[in-house]
């Protein structure tokens, strides 16, 4: 009998049958509050009406325009509308499949750019699992271990991670930015530096925001020195931290922006924007694929798009996160267990500990599968595997937030029992 891979382990006991808005349903005949969002790519929800019409007029109408062939209607939809939302300055756009390819064609980009071959991560990066994205990402061993050698050419500078330090904000940030310019006295030399790679929230390695004086400190740095700043805003973008991209909240404009996840409501979809004339340093040729760009997926983006712009998905992200935060502070705040609640926006997380401060994913696992049994599907991550997430579609309404601390509460009061 053939089987899926037990190598994919499930993180929920469920088999969707199908799924509406912030709801999946299971062929157990459950309905399940998903605050996963499929890793936070439903932004919409699931099936948004509006997203369903687009991709079924599109199937019907074109399925497949491969854009180094020809270019396509949907195509040019979306490169406009992408338009009004992109930083300004950014205004050429390459798109592919999955994040890992949209990360592997901005590193390819700025090493083509600059000549130079070095790429510096922030430590607790996730940018993918092919072997480039799995070479810059230190979210956690299991993404890099066992088919090495890595990439070379990749360092690795501190995050100001100021819970994991014990530090204040502040003093984690002026050691990060401290060991930046150590590492380029050290390390990488500017003149062998490409690109400083960062997450304006750090996504698989344990939801911690960055700052503004970390990101514009990285931002002068960059300028200083000829170096790319590139922001992985594949977990952050299109309305996730309640701006409609992370870096908005710190007034920070990157060289290279990456996009994907909530960008198509769960059409495989991603894509860079630069500036053209950067973008234009690419060895013609260099930047393609078959997929991406895809007409079904370019429509049901541009239907993601004027959904999160016509709901006021932006606003409703930051509102129903503080909703949401505030929920999880009051959880914490009845047990020894969880050290700490950050996020932004909708992107929120509660990371269990032990008493000594230890990080503790038994009792974030627990956590999790009694939340399952609560109806509520929850993922984990960081680099313990002790930090609970939550990252439901930007259409959460109040009654749905409540109704997920309901079941957080008991989950949490079950777990610690
Ligand atoms: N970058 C970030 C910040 C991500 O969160 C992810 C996926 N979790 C990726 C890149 C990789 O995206 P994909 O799985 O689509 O390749």
């Amino acid at each position: 009998m053939t089987r899926l891979s037990e190598h994919l382990r499930q993180a929920t006991p469920v088999v969707a049958e199908r799924g509406e808005g912030v709801h999946l349903y299971g062929t157990d005949g459950r309905r399940y509050l998903d605050f996963t969002a499929g890793i936070g790519v439903t932004s919409t929800g699931h099936c948004h009406p509006r997203v369903v019409a687009a991709a079924q007029e599109q199937v019907a109408t074109l399925i497949h325009g491969q854009y180094t062939t020809v270019l396509h209607r949907p195509l040019q939809r979306l490169v406009e509308k992408l338009g009004s939302v992109l930083p300004e300055g950014l205004d050429s756009l390459f798109f592919a499949n999955s994040g890992s390819e949209a990360v592997e064609a901005a590193m390819r980009l700025a090493r083509q750019a600059t000549g130079r071959p070095n790429i510096v991560v922030a430590h607790g990066g996730f940018h993918g699992r092919t072997v480039a994205a799995a070479s810059l990402t230190t979210s956690g061993t299991k993404i890099r271990t066992g088919f090495g050698p890595l990439m070379a050419g990749v360092a690795i500078t501190p995050f100001p991670n100021a819970y994991h330090y014990g530090w204040d904000e502040e003093t984690a940030t002026r050691f990060a930015l401290r060991e930046f310019d150590h590492l380029l006295q050290t390390v990488s030399d500017p003149d062998d530096t490409a690109a400083i790679l960062v997450e304006p929230v750090l996504g698989e390695g344990g939801y911690v925001p960055a700052n503004t004086a970390f990101l514009q400190g990285l931002r002068e740095r960059a300028d200083r020195h000829g170096i790319l700043l590139v922001l992985d805003e594949v977990q952050t973008g299109v309305g996730r931290t309640g701006r409609f991209w992370g870096h908005d909240h710190f007034g920070v404009r990157p060289d290279i922006l990456i996009t994907a996840k909530g960008l198509a409501s769960g059409f495989p979809l991603s894509g860079i924007a630069a500036p053209e004339a950067l973008m234009h340093k690419a060895r013609p040729g260099s930047q393609g694929g078959t997929y991406g760009g895809n007409a079904v997926a370019c429509a049901a983006a541009v239907a993601t798009l004027e959904v999160v712009e016509e709901e006021g998905l932006v606003a409703n992200a930051a509102a129903m996160g503080a909703r949401l935060r505030s929920g999880l502070e009051d959880v914490a705040a009845k047990t020894e267990a969880i050290g700490d609640v950050r996020g932004l926006g909708l992107m929120l997380a509660s990371e269990f500990t032990t008493p000594d401060g230890e990080p503790d994913a038994a009792t974030a696992v627990r956590a999790q599968q009694a939340a399952a049994d609560e109806g509520l599907l929850l993922l984990l991550c960081g680099p313990w595997g002790n930090v609970v997430r939550m990252i439901p579609a930007l259409v959460v309404d109040e009654g749905q937030i409540d109704d997920g601390l309901r079941a957080w509460a008991a989950a949490v009061e079950t777990a610690t029992a």
